[in-house]
């Protein structure tokens, strides 16, 4: 994955936010003894039907809008497919898309990822067009960085464009959800915030999801900071991923005892609605392990939702 910094994150870099270098700069040469064997250790091919589409979850499905980021986020877990073409949708994929949602049912949920759906606003506006008429999609998820990569683009007229579909399906039809990655206090400008207050208008419940990543945010006070100042602005911190095990990107990775530390104090500190949970997304299992942080021991294996032992 090439490097990819917008001129927002380049100008807090020069700002002086090493937490905002560590995450785009691409650190050469930097690497520990542990090696991850894999580069799809989530084995997203695997649970593939048609181009585009993970179902992996009997009721959510997860659309891939794209591979395009506006910024490329150094320890990604798609790192092997940001920023290539191949994750482009034609008019026959999307059909295939929509026809299989049709077709299931049971898939209540969709999410829209990808890469970001914010980063390519037509084709997120038009799978937002054909699910707004499928009747057993109930929820729509949408997962995005682009408020942290480039809040202004939240002003181009193809994003408004989104946003006001967004609005209209809030209100007629089912809840839109806006998941947007945060890691660091940082990347919460006066115009993030300001932002923010702009999408709350739209009638969509806001949602955080964060990753743990060594250097930029393994720490109790960084963290208390950001999931507070989200809290404030109606955000509500849903998950904190310990960093998936992709090949390349050990370095990012934080000690596990640590991240229990941290969950703990941070348990300690936060309002309910401003801590989030803390999730595993275990290589070889099915389902995003809760860690039982409050023990204070990490066992050597949990069980998946399918009930299989995943070794750790
Ligand atoms: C994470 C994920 C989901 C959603 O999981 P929740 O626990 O409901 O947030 C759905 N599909 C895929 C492929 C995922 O990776
Ligand atoms: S925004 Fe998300 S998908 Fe895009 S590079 Fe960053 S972590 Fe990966």
């Amino acid at each position: 994955m090439k490097e990819r910094i917008t001129p927002h994150l380049r100008a807090l870099i020069d700002a002086g936010s090493e937490a905002i270098k560590n995450q785009f700069v691409k650190m050469r040469g930097k690497n520990t003894k542990k090696k991850f064997p894999t580069l799809d250790p989530l084995e997203e091919e695997k649970y593939s039907p048609t181009k585009g589409l993970v179902h992996k979850y009997k009721r959510t499905a997860l659309i891939k809008v794209s591979n395009y980021c506006a910024g490329h986020c150094q320890f990604c877990t798609r790192c092997r497919d940001i920023g290539t073409p191949e994750g482009d949708l034609s008019k026959e994929d999307i059909k295939n898309i929509i026809t299989y949602v049709e077709k299931h049912t049971e898939i209540v949920e969709i999410i829209l990822s990808g890469g970001d759906p914010f980063f390519t606003p037509n084709v997120t506006y038009e799978l937002l067009d054909k699910l707004d008429s499928i009747k057993s999609v109930r929820v729509i998820r949408i997962g995005t960085r682009l408020p942290v990569h480039a809040p202004r683009s939240f002003k181009q007229r193809n994003v408004l464009d989104v946003l006001e579909k967004i609005e209209a399906i809030n209100r007629f039809r089912c809840p839109v959800h806006v998941l947007i990655h945060f890691n660091h206090p940082d990347e919460i400008t006066k115009e993030v915030s300001d932002l923010m207050w702009d999408l709350r208008r739209t009638g969509v419940v806001l949602f955080s999801q964060t990753v743990f990543l060594r250097d930029v945010n393994d720490n109790v006070d960084i963290l208390d900071k950001l999931f507070m100042k989200l809290h404030s602005l109606g955000v509500i911190p849903y998950y904190i991923y310990r960093c998936d095990y992709v090949a390349g990107r050990e370095h990012f990775v934080v000690p596990f005892m640590r991240e229990v530390r941290i969950m703990i104090a941070l348990w300690k500190r936060l309002p309910g609605l401003a801590l989030p949970q803390y999730i595993f997304d275990a290589p070889g299992g099915k389902g995003k392990i809760r860690v039982p942080y409050l023990s204070r021991q990490i066992p050597r294996s949990f069980a998946d939702t399918e009930g299989k032992t995943i070794e750790i």
